[in-house]
């Protein structure tokens, strides 16, 4: 009898991702997904380490799964960056875990399972692989019922910003060969997947320390080449390092979404500059004016960071400033958490906790009102959506994303799922657009694409 597997995921894209991953090799060892954790033989909690937040909820998972293995005996393991960062720790700390698997150590899972069900024994394995094996393409042992997939391109980071443990917990910058990432889009064009998004910590690093001599535009190019594949999306960009021949790719390729995740963390130079950021103020601003000349429609999100220690008031208004001139589609915002090992976690003039709340609240009051407005801009305009799947919001309707990433629910049938729809903009809420279909079918057609970019 094949046995179950239950996964819960904190934190990131790039965690959601590995757990994906993570399903896919197990799928291959005879496992096989479960939504109820009560059932499953294997439970994995894969958590990121970059807030707070995430961290804490590792450890209530554990508290919450203990009954399990005490009833049914079900091994329970940690993944990801907390995992990475506690190593053997966790196994001293929680007594009924059985394994710690590291960021780089996905690969070997159904071995470290196989070796607990022979040996009873606990295991972790947390070492790093300068090979980069553990990039290598994990492909669906089932077909794919999904429309959209993320790539992973490269993992890692070496910018070391002082408030950021990545660098810590997932390495150094490690890029996969271009001919493995095309190949694994290709496999998942195969599979009914029409929209891809590379991921990768500092997808602009793309590149470095591969033999062939490529550099992430490059990379853009031969993606959008692929036939049979809608859309390309990517995340994350470091504002440093945004070329000007990936802004320039916002011009050229007929696949590239016009969306672009750039984050800021502060719109204070002192502050940026003790973050170890490498960009000022006024030139991420160029920047974002760049993209915009080129790509008048780019719709524009972001990271900001609140809180980090020696802030003060003139900093954060900074912060707000940015937010006004740039204005934002999206902003996710955070309250600054040291990170144990990082060089800020070092700094002595921390930002009391109630201050922090309070700016945030202000920020994220100003940018709802900001991401409505921008909803709005779009009310009655014709926008094309990938349609992925039924709408939460009713039986009758279906849901899809905008090529600037908003969520649409429009009225239709599951036969257009995986289709690209023309819908017209009805009516724009916080979160999402309704609208009415006109059309569907066709693909992304140059004419639309050269209506999109004026
Ligand atoms: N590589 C991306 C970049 O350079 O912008 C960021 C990736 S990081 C995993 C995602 C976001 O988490 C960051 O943009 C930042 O806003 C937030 N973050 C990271 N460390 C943090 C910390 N110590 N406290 C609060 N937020 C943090
Ligand atoms: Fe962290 Fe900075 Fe690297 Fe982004 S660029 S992952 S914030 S160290």
């Amino acid at each position: 009898m094949r046995k179950r597997v239950y996964i819960e995921t904190y934190g990131c894209q790039m965690n959601e991702h590995d757990t994906e991953r993570i399903f896919r090799l197990l799928e291959g060892s005879h496992y096989l997904e479960t939504r109820n954790a009560q059932e499953a033989d294997f439970i994995l909690i894969n958590t990121c380490s970059v807030r707070e937040k995430p961290e804490h909820k590792v450890y209530s998972a554990l508290g919450r799964f203990k009954c399990l293995k005490e009833k049914r005996g079900t091994v329970i393991g940690v993944a990801g960056c907390v995992a990475q960062q506690e190593g053997s720790r966790l196994l001293v700390k929680i007594p009924y875990l059985d394994m710690v698997i590291g960021t780089h150590a996905i690969p070997l899972l159904p071995q470290l399972l196989q070796e607990i069900e022979v040996s009873g024994k606990r295991v972790c394995e947390v070492g790093f692989d300068p090979g980069g094996n553990y990039l290598k393409t994990i492909l669906p042992q089932v077909p794919l019922d999904q429309v959209r997939s993320y790539v992973t391109i490269m993992q890692g980071c070496d910018h070391f910003c002082s408030f950021c443990i990545v660098p810590y917990v997932r390495g150094r910058e490690q890029s996969r060969p271009s001919r493995e990432i095309i190949e694994e889009v290709e496999r998942l064009v195969d599979m009914g997947v029409k929209e891809v998004c590379l991921l990768g910590q500092n997808v602009n690093g793309y590149g470095k320390g591969l033999k062939e001599e490529i550099h992430f535009s490059e990379l853009l190019h031969r993606v959008d080449e692929i036939d049979g594949l809608d859309r390309i999306r990517f995340t994350t960009s470091h504002p440093r390092d945004l070329s000007e021949e990936l802004i320039h790719a916002y011009s050229k390729l007929s696949k590239l979404c016009e969306h672009i995740h750039l984050p800021f963390q502060s719109g204070s130079d002192n502050i940026l500059r003790a973050m170890h950021r490498g960009y000022t103020k006024e030139s991420y601003l160029e920047k974002i004016d760049r993209l915009k000349k080129v790509c008048p429609s780019i719709a524009v999100t972001a990271d900001a960071i609140v809180g980090f220690p020696g802030e003060e008031e003139r900093d954060f208004e900074e912060t707000l400033d940015l937010i006004q001139k740039v204005r934002f589609d999206d902003l996710f915002s955070f309250k600054y958490s040291p990170r144990k090992g990082t060089r800020a976690a070092q700094f002595t003039d921390k930002v009391e906790e109630k201050v922090k709340q309070g700016r945030l609240s202000v920020l994220q009051e100003i940018q709802r009102e900001i991401t409505l407005q921008k909803n709005q801009e779009s009310e009655c305009g014709v926008e094309e959506v990938l349609v992925e799947g039924r709408s939460k919001q009713g039986d009758q309707d279906v849901t899809g994303r905008t090529r600037s990433n908003k969520i649409v629910n429009f009225e239709g049938d599951l036969s257009l799922v995986g289709k690209l729809a023309s819908v017209r903009i009805t009516k724009a809420y916080p979160h999402s657009l309704r609208g009415e279909m006109l059309g569907s079918g066709f693909a992304s057609s140059p004419q639309y694409f050269l209506c999109r970019r004026s």
